[in-house]
């Protein structure tokens, strides 16, 4: 294990997520979350050999700083800290700055600080993870690993609104698209699977979690994305509203709503959670629907017809297509949402392999279409692992 562990911080407003990653063997070796950062109840907690610990912050102070104290504490008493090589950071938005994986210096952090208007609710979350850690392992590189880089390939028909150039050159109004890191990853993995090289195959990536989106791969490259300028826009999701009339938001604002309150609804009102009028978790939504919820059965028809629809439309951004992947919480594991998508793409002449589709669940991955028909494949994503590789290829370029 020595020399070969990185430290994975995903750092957000009110939490902190880390993982400690074995780069040869690929395994999160230790894994934890910091929460409820800015209220008296912030926590740390991490799993050993399946328990749960926890470590309640102090309730007031720097939060982020607390939690990253705890964990390097943790990471002494389990004897690790000395075999952690680097410190790898997730980025949310990268702008057009970062098309790839960078080490952090202080330029670096005021250029990710100067892209919060872009992200304002994770670049400045970041910047404050990213100082603690660096605090805290002061003689450490680290990096900082962008959702958005993975799309920066996409050419300008993709990534360009039908709006006046103006408000691109003065704001940077376009697609950036996000979930970047899962993308890249599943289409490797998946190229392997099919036994090609990644530069010669072609895929449509389907990451659905609670955060949800859809990415044209040409060639290994991002050639389109259903996020957009935000992680707003797209397909439905769990609280967020996907693609949506941007009149609705006038309309909502002239009916007297304030914007927080027109923000609020899109971005956690909506979703499988608003239409359900139930829960903005998946399992709560088929469960439901099994038992006959008539809002559970609509917002499941709605989310498997968008996925279908973006899977379609993405067939015009490539001349071939290896497979579609589907991966993350609900792509990797709900049965009835793939067969849902795949009867929904029957035109494509997709094929559901139901025993395919029964066994590939629960960090399985496989092919879930039958031989001879297009082929669409279920793979487990692993954002950590990538920036956890990354950041080691770059120590060590
Ligand atoms: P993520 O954001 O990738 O963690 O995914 C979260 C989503 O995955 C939630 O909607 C969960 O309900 C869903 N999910 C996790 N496990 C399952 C499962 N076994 N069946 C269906 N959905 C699942």
């Amino acid at each position: 294990m020595s020399n070969s562990l990185v430290l994975v911080i995903n750092s957000g407003s009110s939490s902190l997520k880390f993982a400690l990653i074995d780069t040869v063997s690929g395994e999160a070796t230790l894994s934890g979350l910091g929460e409820c950062f800015g209220l008296p109840e912030a926590v740390v907690s991490w799993k050993i050999d399946g328990e749960k610990h926890e470590h309640m912050l102090e309730a007031e102070g720097n939060h982020h700083q607390q939690a990253v104290d705890r964990i390097v504490a943790l990471l002494e008493e389990l004897g690790m800290k000395q075999d952690i090589v680097a410190i790898g950071h997730r980025v949310v938005h990268g702008g057009e700055k970062f098309t790839k994986t960078v080490k952090i210096d202080e330029t670096v952090l005021e250029e990710i600080d100067n892209l919060s208007d872009l992200a304002p609710l994770h670049n400045p979350a970041h910047v404050i993870g990213m100082r603690a850690a660096m605090k805290a392992f002061p003689s450490l590189s680290q990096y900082a690993v962008f959702d958005t880089a993975f799309h920066q390939t996409m050419p300008a028909k993709a990534y360009t609104g039908a709006i006046s150039q103006k408000l691109y050159k003065e704001y940077g109004i376009r697609r950036y698209g996000f979930h970047g890191t899962s993308h890249y990853y599943v289409s490797r993995e998946a190229a392997k699977m099919i036994n090609k090289p990644v530069e010669d195959s072609n895929f449509i990536s389907v990451h659905l979690g609670n955060g949800a989106s859809v990415c044209a791969i040409k060639n290994g490259k991002s050639v389109d994305t259903s996020m957009g300028f935000t992680p707003l826009a797209g397909l439905m999701m769990g609280t967020r509203c996907g693609d949506l009339d941007p009149s609705i938001i006038e309309f909502l604002l002239k009916k007297g709503w304030s914007q927080q309150e027109v923000f609020d609804e899109l971005n956690k009102k909506s979703g499988l959670l608003g239409v359900s009028g139930l829960t903005s978790d998946c399992r709560g939504i088929i469960e439901a629907m099994e038992n006959g919820h008539e809002g559970a059965t609509l917002a499941f028809e709605i989310f498997c017809y968008r996925v279908a629809k973006y899977i379609g439309s993405y067939m015009v951004a490539l001349d071939e297509l290896d497979a579609i992947i589907f991966t993350a919480g609900i792509g990797e594991n709900s049965q009835p949402i793939r067969s849902k998508i795949l009867e929904n793409l029957k035109i494509f002449g997709y094929r559901e392999d139901e025993e395919g589709n029964a066994a590939a669940r629960f960090g399985n991955a496989g092919v879930i279409t039958k031989p001879n028909t297009p082929m669409a494949m279920v793979i487990p994503t692993n954002e950590e692992w990538v920036i956890a590789k990354e950041s080691m290829e770059l120590l060590h370029a």
